[in-house]
């Protein structure tokens, strides 16, 4: 018994089985969060480089824990995709970005071509009943198809690989547009690229990052906003922090940008008092 005993102690670590513990402290809180509705939405705004105007919002969610305060999305989405339980934050975060922009619709804040982008993860894009889900959602808000649009990263694309053209070309059917998230990570071949019905390909912070360093760092960024253009789609780069970055980008013919430079994300009434001061 005793040898067993000590064969044990090497499989299951204590560090192990520390962090197996914590997972599922976070996933019986996530349970709960939903329950008491810890969830809030954030907007961070996303600006054509030429003009300076606010073009859209993108939403990300943020969890106010009672005793760990926010928690980054970071941390808990992966947790939330793992356990299933991202579908009905997902919904809750489409359902809330969805009608906080037909809010400011109405109240003549936002101009009629401002867009919500909104992220949807791989469990999300695999449910069976998404595209209903979204129709009920936009039924329920009033928004129109053409002022949503969302987000799939470039890896759940390939992951999902055959199905994923066909959802996407029921999205595009309704006018809803889609981009292509932390384009560049992910290996997409270009000749599968160019059969994606997808709206925009949003560059990676970690190109984007390096670009203000000196003139040999622009990497892909140059290439990546080229394919964007040659195949009739918009290119945002992620994580515009500096006055240089803003400027090689402007170089580059980047059309749109997001990150700390512009604006934080915020809260909805930080966004809307943004919207109200700012060119769209
Ligand atoms: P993402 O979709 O790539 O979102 C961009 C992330 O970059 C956000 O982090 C944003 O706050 C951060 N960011 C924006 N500008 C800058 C900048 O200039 N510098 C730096 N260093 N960071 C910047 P956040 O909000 O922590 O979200 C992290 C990830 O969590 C998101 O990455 C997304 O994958 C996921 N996520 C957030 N909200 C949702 C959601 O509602 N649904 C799903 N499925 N995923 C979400
Ligand atoms: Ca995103
Ligand atoms: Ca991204
Ligand atoms: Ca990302």
């Amino acid at each position: 018994a005793k040898a067993f005993g000590k064969a044990r102690y090497h499989v299951f670590n204590p560090a192990m089985h520390q962090e197996a513990l914590q997972l599922l402290q976070l996933e019986t809180d996530l349970r709960r969060a939903i329950e008491r509705q810890e969830f809030v939405v954030y907007y961070q705004p996303i600006v054509s480089l030429c003009e300076g105007k606010i073009s859209g919002f993108e939403a990300l969610v943020r969890w106010q824990h009672p005793t760990r305060g926010f928690v980054s999305p970071a941390e808990f989405i992966p947790v939330a995709e793992e356990t299933g339980l991202i579908t009905f934050i997902g919904t809750w975060v489409m359902r809330e970005a969805c009608q906080q922009l037909r809010i400011w619709q109405e109240e003549k804040l936002s101009q009629e071509s401002l867009t919500m982008s909104v992220n949807l993860s791989v469990r999300e894009f695999s449910q069976p009943n998404l595209i209903e889900l979204i129709d009920d959602t936009l039924k329920k808000t009033q928004l129109s198809p053409q002022n949503l649009k969302l987000e799939i990263t470039e890896s759940a694309i390939m992951e999902k690989d055959g199905s994923v053209t066909a959802i996407l070309q029921q999205l595009r059917n309704r006018q809803i547009q889609l981009s292509i998230d932390d384009f560049g990570t992910g290996y997409s071949s270009l000749s599968y690229l160019n059969r994606l019905p997808v709206d925009t390909l949003k560059i990676d912070r970690s190109f984007i990052n390096p670009i203000d360093k000196n003139s040999e760092s622009l990497g892909l960024v140059p290439a990546i906003i080229t394919i964007a253009h040659s195949l009739g789609m918009s290119a945002i780069a992620e994580g515009v922090e500096t006055q240089q970055q803003l400027a090689k980008l402007r170089t580059l013919n980047c059309g749109f940008g997001q990150g700390y430079l512009f604006s934080k994300p915020l809260g909805s009434k930080l966004a809307a008092d943004l919207l109200a001061s700012s060119p769209q």
